[in-house]
């Protein structure tokens, strides 16, 4: 039996006449011999119905630290429309389509409300359906506990459960449908020459998605790395090929070979606040793990991290700054914290030891007059902390900068 997952975003599912083009991509891989198993999310996005931040906003305006038991019930509400609607759009055209949600599906997670991490997928029922003939269609986003505690995978996490039932079926390719033609060298709503990247690997992708391109999950990526299975992310309203995510760059085109790109992408995440922990430079080496480990103690991860002689600097996502603030004061420290910050990430497998990479990048923004309030770099990627305001220039000014425009 040949799988395919297909899995279409909020905006493919929005109305009737998208999910129209829905059900032709469906139709198009049963015509090329492909046993379809549909995973969708929530209608819409930000504003719309069903929406996940409308539902979220519906909970918290009755309390704005609901329970995250509480705001993973409503959140599964979002999925299961989609679904059922999706599922009753292929009955009508005459596909059998049976809806299941990511519990019947066999997504199997631990008891993390909001952010459930899979433990295994159970992909029985799925295999039956398909060998009778039927098309599951599956809400994305949602597992269960072994208790049966409804869960979610975490914003965006629609793309998880396809890559997860991608690789628990077996499937020979796991199609993400969404509004954009592919992986792009930028958020093209930021850089309009933004390319289409033919081909990516799993590492880079990764990357780029963990540094905030968010057209695709982090997670998903992971998943269908683990077990080889091959990745297209390609637009639901388009016919072009989209970009394949495999383990091996193969194609070597006129321009450099994919993996040893200097810059894959420019990507941005918002949202962040800078916390610097004010010391004794005599004491910073002893208090430094103190304060990672109180960080990790009220479950706040951390990122761009720099210690230096009196000063520890680290960033923290905005939704959990309260928390972090607050646990720092309660031990005593002094906490300088600056607010609406975001982090600008250059991604390329092949930019290590090239020399002159960060030159280009802090000259890129200094010319820009974008202020730079620390900075991170790996082997495959620089990222700077800036305000949130100067995001759409650091960004354009580096994707010109590296070359991504040409
Ligand atoms: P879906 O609801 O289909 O999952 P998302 O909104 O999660 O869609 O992801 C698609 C969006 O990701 C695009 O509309 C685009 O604005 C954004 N995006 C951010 N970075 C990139 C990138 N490097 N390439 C393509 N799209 C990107
Ligand atoms: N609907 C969920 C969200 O908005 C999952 C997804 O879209 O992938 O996060
Ligand atoms: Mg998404």
């Amino acid at each position: 039996m040949r799988i395919i997952v297909q899995k279409f975003g909020g905006t493919s599912v929005a109305s009737p006449e998208v999910r129209q083009m829905v059900l032709a991509k469906i139709e198009q891989a049963r015509q090329q011999g492909y046993r379809p198993v549909v995973v969708v999310s929530a209608m819409g996005r930000k504003g719309d119905t069903y929406a996940t931040d409308t539902l979220i906003g519906v909970a918290k305006n009755a309390y704005k630290h609901i329970a995250a038991r509480e705001l993973d019930q409503i959140m599964y509400c979002g999925e299961m429309i989609s679904a059922v609607v999706m599922a009753g759009t292929m009955q009508a055209a005459g596909i059998d389509a049976v809806m299941l949600t990511g519990g019947q599906a066999g997504m199997i997670t631990d008891n993390n409300f909001n952010n459930g991490r899979i433990l295994k997928v159970d992909p029985t029922r799925m295999i039956n359906l398909l060998k009778i003939g039927k098309t599951p269609v599956v809400c994305g986003f949602q597992g269960m506990t072994v208790d049966g505690e409804l869960t979610t995978l975490g914003r965006g996490g629609s793309d998880t459960t396809a890559a997860a039932l991608g690789a628990a079926l077996n499937a020979e390719l796991v199609e993400i449908y969404t509004d954009v033609d592919g992986i792009m060298t930028a958020d093209p709503r930021i850089v309009k020459n933004a390319k289409i990247l033919d081909q990516i690997s799993y590492g880079e992708v990764c990357q780029l998605a963990h540094q905030g391109a968010k057209v695709i999950h982090p997670r998903a990526v992971e998943i269908a790395m683990q077990k080889n299975i091959p990745l297209v992310v390609k637009s639901t309203f388009s016919d072009a090929p989209g970009t394949l995510i495999t383990n091996v760059v193969q194609q070597e085109t006129s321009e450099t070979a994919v993996s040893d790109r200097v810059a894959t992408g420019v990507t941005y995440l918002p949202g962040v606040m800078q916390i610097k922990v004010i010391l004794e430079a005599s004491t910073t080496h002893n208090e430094s793990f103190k304060v990672f480990r109180a960080m990790a103690e009220s479950g706040i991860s951390v990122d761009l991290i720099n210690v230096h002689p009196g000063l520890i600097m680290f960033t923290v996502m905005e939704d959990v700054a309260d928390a972090a603030t607050v646990k720092l004061a309660a031990l005593g420290y002094q906490v300088e914290t600056t607010r609406n910050c975001a982090k600008v990430s250059v991604v390329g497998g092949g930019m290590r030891e090239v020399p002159g990479v960060m030159a280009n990048f802090v000259e890129a923004l200094s010319f820009n007059d974008i202020p730079i309030l620390q900075t991170v770099d790996s082997h495959t990627s620089i990222s700077v902390l800036v305000k949130n305001d100067d995001v759409n220039k650091a960004v354009t000014a580096l994707h010109e900068r590296f070359g991504l425009s040409n």
